[in-house]
């Protein structure tokens, strides 16, 4: 009997997570989720460093299973806006990519903030570092494993993923850039994170989207 879930979430949607990432998950049969901005040209990158356009995330979305996440329209914190400037972040994030899941921009929240979530989403990813349980506690502050290039290796995140099927916890882990060259600080390997998917097949857990584990816990 599987314990425990575990969901694999994309940030900002590079162009390589789209190239190799997306086949290596359909090879392992795994959903993922993908929270991309509106405006894909607003994410702050390193030079030669692409994303794909947030229509061609929503097809292939749409096309193999996975989860599109709201990330705001121009990738803004939203901490900082004005009532009318949220909402705008919100509404239209919402309705481009019809999402039931946001994921906070660089993770940054506050009460007014998830109030406005709350209304508009059925859940919200933050960055703080911890294993959600289940059912989560807040929704709306939803905790994640950040892999960078530094604290990710297959072997490394295994421990964790142990403690989440012997707690019957739910583990987010969050990527970014998943690149054979890895050159900033969240750039994971795409050798390790092929190894790393291998593994999590072997394991009792169940592997699923934010959007699934929360429409499971409703009555
Ligand atoms: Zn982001």
């Amino acid at each position: 009997m599987s314990r425990g879930i575990l969901t694999l979430v994309f940030d900002d949607g590079y162009q390589e997570v789209f190239d190799q990432v997306l086949p290596l998950l359909q090879q392992h049969g795994i959903r993922a989720t993908f929270a991309v901005p509106v405006e894909t040209e607003r994410v702050a990158q390193p030079e030669g460093v692409t994303i794909a356009s947030l229509g061609a995330w929503k097809d292939a979305c749409r096309r193999e299973g996975h989860e599109l996440a709201a990330h705001g329209v121009t990738h803004r914190p939203l901490t900082v806006l004005n009532d009318a400037e949220l909402e705008r972040e919100l509404q239209e994030s919402r309705a481009a990519t019809g999402a039931t899941t946001l994921v906070y921009p660089g993770g940054t929240f506050d009460d007014r903030v998830k109030r406005s979530a709350a209304r508009m989403f059925r859940a919200a990813r933050t960055t703080a570092w911890g294993i959600e349980s289940l059912p989560s506690r807040d929704p709306y502050a939803l905790r994640t494993l950040t892999a960078t290039g530094k604290n990710f290796h297959w072997w490394k995140f295994f421990p964790r993923e142990l403690q989440s099927m012997l707690i019957n916890g739910w583990t987010i882990e969050t990527f970014h850039r998943v690149t054979e060259r890895p050159t900033h600080l969240h750039d994971v390997s795409l050798r390790d994170f092929a190894r790393h998917l291998a593994w999590l097949r072997h394991l009792p857990l169940r592997i699923a989207t934010i959007r699934e584990v929360m429409h499971a816990g409703s009555p």
